[in-house]
């Protein structure tokens, strides 16, 4: 890639943050400067800046950082960059990281006794497909160094973990692939809260046997 041809691709990803940014905060996926999307880059990564909300990001303005995590231009980048980073470190395929506190995936990752193994049930064929298993990520406050050892082992094997008492961490090989997995989580996080004192009947495991031989799913 030519350095042109990379500042090109550089300039319009960041059109993409922005633009995803507003889309989701928007649509109610984010409120205030809770959220954060990153974009895995060949030298390093874009980052949501701290304290900025997704619905008014400035492209010029994101975080940029190097394989470290150092910052090297931009503005100071999110406090749950460590989150980014653990699963950069641990899951090469992962291009693209959204982090969201949307409600009902907040909401499910507040409940008593949930699967760690496996939050949601596999309720429908797209939330197997595009997520999988959803293990949970025991609570830790808000930075602790412990949090980024455990969100990288899970993030090795899985797309995307939950974390307790806070919200969901997707992966994708982009960032429009991370973004759809995310929505996708939060309205099966909705219907799983929504069917919560009903008797829910999730997919068989021959049904899911039958979309991972189909569509080649590795979960
Ligand atoms: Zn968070």
């Amino acid at each position: 890639m030519t350095a042109n041809t990379r500042r090109d691709t550089e300039a319009a990803l960041r059109e993409q943050i922005v633009a995803l940014g507003r889309s989701m905060f928007e649509r109610g996926l984010t409120a205030g400067s809770s959220g954060n999307l990153s974009v895995r880059l060949d030298d390093g990564w874009l980052l949501t800046p701290t304290n900025s909300s997704l619905g008014r990001l400035d492209p010029q303005r994101l975080s940029r950082l190097d394989a470290a995590g150092t910052l090297i231009s931009g503005d100071p980048p999110s406090k749950e960059s460590f989150l980014h980073l653990a699963v950069y470190r641990h899951r090469p395929s992962a291009h693209a990281i959204v982090h969201l506190h949307s409600t009902h995936s907040a909401a499910v990752s507040c409940l008593k006794e949930l699967n760690p193994d496996d939050c949601i049930p596999p309720l429908t064929a797209y939330f197997v497909m595009k997520i999988g298993r959803l293990p949970l990520v025991p609570y830790y406050r808000p930075g602790a160094p412990a949090l980024a050892d455990v969100v990288g082992r899970l993030a090795a094997k899985h797309p995307a973990i939950l974390l307790a008492n806070h919200g969901p961490v997707v992966a994708g090989t982009t960032l429009e692939a991370a973004v759809n997995a995310a929505e996708e989580l939060e309205e099966t996080a909705r219907i799983f809260l929504l069917l919560k004192d009903m008797t829910a009947r999730p997919l068989d495991d021959s049904q899911i046997a039958e979309l991972k031989s189909v569509f080649k799913l590795d979960i």
